[in-house]
This record gives structure tokens, C-alpha cells and sequence, in this order.
């Protein structure tokens, strides 16, 4: 029996959108399970604090808990890989314009580490317009944004804007 292969998925989810959530989704059938790593950047000034984006792609995946594990990290992204014993990172890639830092980062993690390989998985057409940067110019003036993130995230969003307010 081969033993079970684990990809880790990287990202700040600032929030989770539909995009993430079809790349977690396409992976499983290449992976026997993901850790989803929760970027926590103070510096970087997120809409959600790192606990709240874990707690809401938990949510989302709650099904699938046994398979998609989600944890915050912080520092370098090898070693958080190697804290938890995975040499496999997963990206999703939209336009030409992701390419350029997803390449600079993968030798970066390359040349840090080089028993880490970074996966590639490209958008699907449907998602490939969707970033988390967009729901967050349209959600805070009430523009909807159910094409772009799961109810979860829609609801969360909610209380996060009429708490702002
Ligand atoms: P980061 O700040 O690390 O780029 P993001 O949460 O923006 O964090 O993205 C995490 C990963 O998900 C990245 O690899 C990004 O390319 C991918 N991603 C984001 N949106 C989409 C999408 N619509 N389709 C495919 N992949 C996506």
C-alpha cells in the first residue's frame, strides 16, 4: 500500500473564496489529505484575524474534517512544511501575472529546501477572475459577493462590516 500523501495549501484566505475552495476540492482527488496553513501576518494588516479565517475555512470543510486540516503559521512557509513532515505545497494559478510570484517563490522554498516541491493546479476558467482582494473592494459596500465566496464567508462578512461600521 502506498502511504498517504499530504499537500500542504498555503495561503493568507483573507477570506476563503470559491477559487480556494474549488482548488482544496480538486486536490483531494489527488491527495489523501491537506493542511491548509493560515498565514498569520500582523504586519499585513488582514480583514480577518488569522484565528477567524481558520475557524471559518473549518467551517466550510467541517465534512471533510478528517482529510482537510487547517492551521495558523507564521515565518517561513518550509518550515512550517517541515514542522509537519510534507514536502508537497500547493498553489492555484490564475493569470500570467501570478505566474511571476509563484515562480519566484517556488525557487525561493526551492533553494531553502529542496526536498519541497510546489504544485501547481491552474484556475478554473469559471473562478479564474475571483480574488480575495476583489470580495473585499465589493463586500464593504453591500455589493454581493455570492458568486465569489461560500454562505460561510458571506455571513461572516456581514458581521464583520455592520461591525466596522
Ligand atoms: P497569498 O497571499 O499567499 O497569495 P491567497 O489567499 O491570495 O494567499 O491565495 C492562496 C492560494 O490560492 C494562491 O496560490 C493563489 O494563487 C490561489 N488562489 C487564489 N484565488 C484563486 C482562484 N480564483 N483560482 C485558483 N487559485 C486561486
Amino acid at each position: 500500500m502506498a502511504k498517504m500523501k499530504t499537500v500542504l495549501f498555503p495561503g493568507s484566505f483573507d477570506p476563503l473564496t470559491y477559487g480556494h475552495v474549488d482548488i482544496v476540492s480538486r486536490a483531494l482527488h489527488i491527495f489523501d489529505n491537506i493542511v491548509i496553513g493560515v498565514l498569520s501576518n500582523p504586519q499585513k494588516g488582514s480583514l480577518f484575524t488569522a484565528e477567524e479565517r481558520v475557524e471559518l475555512i473549518r467551517e466550510q470543510f467541517f465534512d471533510l474534517k478528517e482529510r482537510v486540516v487547517v492551521e495558523t503559521f507564521s515565518g517561513l512557509l518550509v518550515e512550517f512544511a517541515k514542522e509537519k513532515e510534507i514536502n508537497v505545497v500547493l498553489r492555484g494559478l490564475r493569470a500570467i501575472s501570478d505566474f511571476d510570484y509563484e515562480a519566484q517563490m517556488a525557487l525561493m522554498n526551492k533553494s531553502l529546501s529542496p526536498e519541497i516541491e510546489t504544485f501547481f493546479l491552474m484556475t478554473r476558467e469559471k473562478y479564474s477572475y475571483i480574488s480575495s482582494s476583489l470580495v473585499k473592494q465589493v463586500a464593504p459596500f453591500g455589493g454581493s459577493v455570492q458568486e465569489l465566496v461560500p454562505p460561510v464567508i458571506q455571513q461572516a462578512l456581514k458581521h464583520k462590516y455592520s461591525a466596522l461600521k
